[in-house]
Parts: C-alpha cells; structure tokens; sequence
C-alpha cells in the first residue's frame, strides 16, 4: 500500500466541518475588517524566498521543498504566504490601485520539518496583509482582528506578546553588539549559526538549538537599543492596544524567524500547552519587503495562524467545533417503481436546495432505515406501491420519531419549512 508522505495530513470528510468553520470565520472576521482575499500559486521561483524571506533564515536554509523544473528553472513550494502575496503586490500593481492595500489568504505551505504534533510538513495558513499604512494603527488593527478571530473560535487561554525589532538602522548599531556577545560562544554556537554570526547574527536569537537558545537568552536585548523614530511607534501600537481594551505582553525575546520584519513583531501563544507548538500566530511589520523583492519602499504588516494548531488548541480548550450534518432527508424505497419515483423526487428536492440522500445499495428496508440513522438524517420516509399509488407517504422525524402523512407533492414545502 502506498502511503502519504510523512508530515502530511488527510483531512477526513467527518473532520471538515471543523475546518471549514475555523476558515468561514475567517473569512468573516477579515470581510468586518475590510481585507480582501488573494489567491497566489502554491509554487514560486526559488529566488523569491530567498531574498524576500531571506537566506540566512531557517526557513531557507533548511525548510523548504525545492527542485527544479523540466525547464531547470529552481521552484519552491511556498514555505509561506507573505513573500507570494508581496509579489502578487507588484507584479498585479496592486500597489497602484489604492494608497492602501488590506489583504488574506487561506492556504497550504510547506516545509521540511521533523513532523510532531503541530508541526507537519504540508500545513495550512491563514494570514493577512497590509500595505501602504506606515503608523502604528494598522499595527493595532491587525493585532485586534487575530484577538477577535480567536475569541469568536472560543479560544480564552491566550497571551499576545509584542516586541519592536527596530529598523535597519538601529539594528545595525545592535548587530555589532550582538556579534560582540555571540563572539564568546564561537566554540559553542551550531555550525548554522557560526556562519550566521557574520552574515545576520540577529538568526542567531531564534535558532532552535538548545544550546544555542540558552547563549541568546544572556545576549544584549534589540529593543534596548532602538531609534526614537522606531521607540515612537512601538509606543503608539502599545496605546492604540490599550485604547482598544487589548491585553498584552512585552516579549524582548521575539525576533521572528524571517529576515523581512522590521518595528512590531507579535506572536500569540496558547497557554493550554501542545509543546513547543503552542504559537498559533505570528507576524509583524516588514517595511523593507517589497523594496527586497524589486519596488518602491512600502510599508507592509501581516500575519499567519497555524490551522492546525489551532484546532488542536480549540480541541484542548473544548471549544465548540460543528460536525459534519447528514442530509435533511433520505429517501428508502422498495420495488422498481418505487425506485424510480425516489430518484425523481430527490433529483426535485435538490434542485429546491434540499439536501437528499437515496438509497443506491437494493437493501432491505429495515436496512435502509438503520442507515438513515447513521447518516444522521433529518428526515426520512419510505416509497413502496402504496405510496406510489396513493401519492401520499409517512414522513418521519428521525429525532423525535413523530410521524406525519404528506402528499408527495408537498415534500418540498414541508422540507424548506
Ligand atoms: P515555529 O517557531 O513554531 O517553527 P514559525 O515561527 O516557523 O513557528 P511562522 O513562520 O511564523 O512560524 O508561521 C506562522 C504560523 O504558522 C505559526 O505560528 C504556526 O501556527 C504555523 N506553522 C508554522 N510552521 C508550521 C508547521 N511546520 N506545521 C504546522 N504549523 C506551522
Ligand atoms: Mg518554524
């Protein structure tokens, strides 16, 4: 038998009710706050992430699922949604068409990870974008409407941690402090992060190697040593928080693992643990992105939640999670006529927007109705001659068991009622 790639999900027919209402609302909490949704393709040129996402990043150097194409041109399956959505930004001239852009998506990514509970190989992403607003509201925004999404799925236990990881400028002044620090740990820091400590030492601060986790909590904080202009505008994200009545902590820790944030860094953690894996959300501001990838200086701020995680902290919290509904009737029939007239009628209802199950097996009724059950069907009623003849039937009411005579004819109306 072949099997699935490892780190990869199947995502059950009972399973994706859960999933679509995670991304129904969504798409709803975006539509109250004015994004609009764009569709990317799963693969882009390799070079695309690389600059964008940035080469000394985890993701890049050791995440992502890339080959080359018949034409031998290097494509990556987008590790992530933010780079795709900046090019789609310039490419389309989305950029020309309004001062400011407020985008989402729902998409699959992937990397190459060890796969674990909540860190598979293909997973899904919900994420926004903005561009072209440069002050410290949009920054608020976006921080209230994963606030809201999570607290519309039920999910309480959260603490949202900001952090400002400053501008190209300040961070230059704090590189040379940082690289000063790691210097002394040359002997213990990974290979990755040896080569990391010329290039972008700042990497260095979110590699997953315990030992070089443990030398970056003693390392010189970046928000100690940022410029009045990037210290302004943290100072307006944190009061425009408070204005909006948001929780929040100060997390000098978060550097983020993409080379592309600048100013406001945020993650969400949901505190009923799974792990390591308990951030459902990260983002923050990437001022120098689209200029990385080929236009003009914007700014830029967005967002992505894990699916997954979060279904798997909702499932941990108890959450209300829809299932899967059965039809609003089935139809069991016995005898050729009977058959036909039930084929005829659920073709009717379906048309009219009625769910409608038939049985297609030639069980026995007793059998069929024990399956209606099953199904979870709302209704079910059961054609033979009689009823063919008579053109009335016995609708039943699969919870209550109550029973009442129809004209066939009426199906329909008693059915949309
Ligand atoms: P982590 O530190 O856990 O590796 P990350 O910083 O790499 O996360 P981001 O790039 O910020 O993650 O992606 C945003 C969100 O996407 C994460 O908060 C998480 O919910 C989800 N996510 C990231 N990688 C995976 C994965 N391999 N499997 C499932 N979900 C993931
Ligand atoms: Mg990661």
């Amino acid at each position: 038998m072949i099997k699935r790639p490892k780190g990869t999900l199947d995502i059950l027919p009972e399973d994706v009710a859960k999933w679509r209402f995670v991304q129904d609302k969504f798409r709803d909490i975006c539509r109250r706050f004015d994004y609009k949704e764009i569709r990317t393709p799963v693969f882009e040129y390799t070079e695309l992430f690389q600059r964008g996402v940035g080469d000394t990043t985890d993701v890049v150097q050791k995440e992502m699922y890339t080959f080359s194409d018949k034409g031998d041109r290097s494509i990556t399956l987008r590790p992530e949604g933010t780079a795709g959505a900046a090019r789609a930004f310039l490419e389309d001239g989305i950029y020309a068409k309004s001062p400011i852009n407020k985008l989402y998506y729902d998409i699959t990514c992937y990397r190459h990870e060890k796969p674990q509970a909540g860190r598979l190989r293909e997973f899904h992403q919900l994420g926004i974008e903005a561009y072209g607003a440069k002050g410290p509201g949009i920054d608020a925004e976006i921080i209230s409407l994963a606030a809201l999404f999570l607290k519309e799925l039920s999910v309480k236990n959260i603490t949202i941690n900001i952090n400002s990881i400053g501008c190209p400028v300040c961070r230059k002044a704090y590189n040379e402090k940082l690289r000063e620090y790691l210097s002394a740990y040359k002997d213990e820091l990974c290979e990755t992060c040896l080569g990391r400590l010329e290039k972008n030492p700042l990497r260095v601060l979110d590699c997953k190697s315990p030992i070089c986790g443990k030398i970056g909590e003693g390392a010189p904080r970046l928000i100690d040593y940022i410029c009045d202009e990037c210290s302004n505008h943290f100072e307006g994200v944190k009061s425009s928080l408070t204005d909006l009545g948001i929780e929040y902590n100060i997390d000098p820790s978060i550097v983020r693992g993409l080379d592309y944030y600048t100013k406001t860094v945020f993650e969400i953690k949901a505190n009923s643990a799974i792990g390591a894996q308990n951030t459902v959300c990260g983002g923050g501001r990437y001022d120098g992105l689209v200029e990385i990838i080929g236009g003009d200086p914007t700014p830029g701020i967005g967002f992505a939640m894990g699916i997954e995680r979060l279904l798997m902290v909702m499932e941990e919290e108890n959450a209300p999670l829809p299932e899967e509904n059965g039809p609003d009737i089935f139809i069991a029939h016995m005898g050729e006529a009977a058959e036909k007239e039930a084929f005829k009628i659920a073709h009717e209802l379906r048309a009219k927007g009625i769910s409608v199950s038939s049985e297609l097996l030639g069980r026995s009724v007793k059998a069929q109705m024990k399956y209606a059950d099953k199904i979870g069907a709302e209704y079910s009623v059961v054609l033979g001659d009689n009823e063919i003849e008579t053109g009335k039937a016995n609708v039943k009411n699969m919870k209550t068991g109550e029973q009442t005579e129809l004209a066939l004819s009426g199906l329909s109306e008693f059915l949309l009622k």
